[in-house]
């Protein structure tokens, strides 16, 4: 009897991004019996979000993008809702309420909701200027926006926004960075490291203007017809001009809708080793968590897509019984590699 409960149960995966997509596979193969929802805000299927530059070497087709078709999903019983936007979780109920008001009833589930791009107070006036480039739809409207040999003007850096320089680069575009603390997040970069790795930047074409990423701009202006389409001035009375700007300030986990949830949260939602959050029945998995580490006392991100699918991996073998550990990396340094490149123990390219 205890067998056939356990198997019947409904698994619901919030998020189809690296983590919610390998934690479906995961439940799926431990758990054949069970009942799987993804539910997601993405209009695509499971796509790869570092695959997303790609759009500036001629993938521009949302096809090319789906890591499998739908018979992916209708074979292994994986229920996928697209465009279903999760608005609040009961714990104590186990139901999930949509935009729609539709309630959804779990008995496991595993948020895996990522983040997104952070921008600083300051700076928030000035957003309907600005391009994203965190989903198929922003990276689309931002190569739309920005012509052949055309100049992007990045604030801020970021492991996102440095991935994405290299590529525009490499496709003949200009890239100037507004560089700042923000540079090389997730890492924390010391005084002392940081001249090598901007001089890295430089070597590799980008034009960098070091700290003025915040409180140095003063605003940012769309252009006047016939030139380029925006302006970003500085307090100092300099101004560049480019055809977009983008922020590149880190990521803020999408915690939104777990608020009223009964969990605990902090910046992120706060997880055990075993990726468990304060509810027993509620796990999470990727950007959108911090996770505790014994080593260092204190709750920590862990970002990269490598990390990321191995949580998602992690959480749904813990929420079908296992009880392991994340094991967390202990070096977290950018290196310089003999080539020049700007390498991260965790960010890794595929
Ligand atoms: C342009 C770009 C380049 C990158 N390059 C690299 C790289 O080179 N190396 C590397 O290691 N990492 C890279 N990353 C980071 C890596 O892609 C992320 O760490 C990873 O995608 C995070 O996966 P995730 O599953 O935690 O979240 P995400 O991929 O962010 O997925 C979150 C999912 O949750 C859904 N969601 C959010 N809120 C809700 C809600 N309320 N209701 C329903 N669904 C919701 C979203 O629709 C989405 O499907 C890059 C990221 C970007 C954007």
């Amino acid at each position: 009897m205890a067998e056939t409960a356990k198997s019947a149960r409904h698994h619901v995966v919030v998020g189809s991004g690296v983590a919610g997509f390998q934690a479906a596979e995961t439940l799926r193969e431990r758990d054949p019996d069970s009942r799987i929802t993804i539910l997601t805000l993405s209009r695509l299927l499971f796509y790869k979000r570092y695959d997303l530059p790609k759009v500036f070497r001629g993938s521009r087709d949302w096809r090319e993008f789906l890591v499998h078709p739908a018979e992916f999903y209708r074979d292994r019983r994986i229920g996928m809702r697209r465009a279903s936007h999760v608005a609040n979780v009961d714990s104590r109920r186990k139901v999930i309420t949509l935009d729609h008001k539709e309630e959804i009833r779990f008995d496991t589930l595993l948020v895996a909701s990522g983040g997104r791009a952070y921008l600083p107070e300051e700076l928030a006036e000035f957003r309907p200027l600005m391009h994203n480039f965190g989903s198929y739809e922003d990276a689309i409207t931002m190569a739309k926006a920005l012509p052949e040999r055309g100049h992007a003007i990045m604030l801020g850096g970021d492991m996102i926004g440095l991935d994405l320089a290299r590529t525009l680069i490499d496709t003949q575009h200009r890239v100037t960075l507004v560089a700042g603390p923000h540079t090389f997040w997730p890492h924390e970069v010391g005084e002392s490291e940081r001249p090598a790795l901007v001089a890295t930047l430089e070597k590799m074409g980008i034009e960098v203007i070091e700290g003025a990423d915040t409180g140095g701009i003063a605003s940012i202006e769309q252009g006047a017809r016939g030139f380029s389409a925006r302006r970003v001035l500085f307090k100092d009375g300099t101004e560049i001009a480019g055809d977009v700007v983008m922020p590149f300030f880190g990521l803020m986990p999408s915690v939104e809708f777990m608020l009223g949830s009964g969990v605990d949260i902090e910046r992120g939602l706060l997880v055990s080793p075993g990726l468990r959050t304060t509810d027993e029945s509620i796990y999470a998995a990727g950007d959108v968590c911090q996770i505790w580490s014994d080593a260092e006392r204190r709750y920590r991100f862990y970002y990269g897509w490598k990390n990321v699918r191995a949580m998602g991996d992690l959480a749904a073998r813990n929420i079908t019984g296992s009880s392991d550990p994340w094991v967390p990396a202990q070096d977290e340094k950018l290196h310089i590699s003999g080539d020049g490149r700007i390498q991260s123990p965790f960010w890794e390219y595929e």
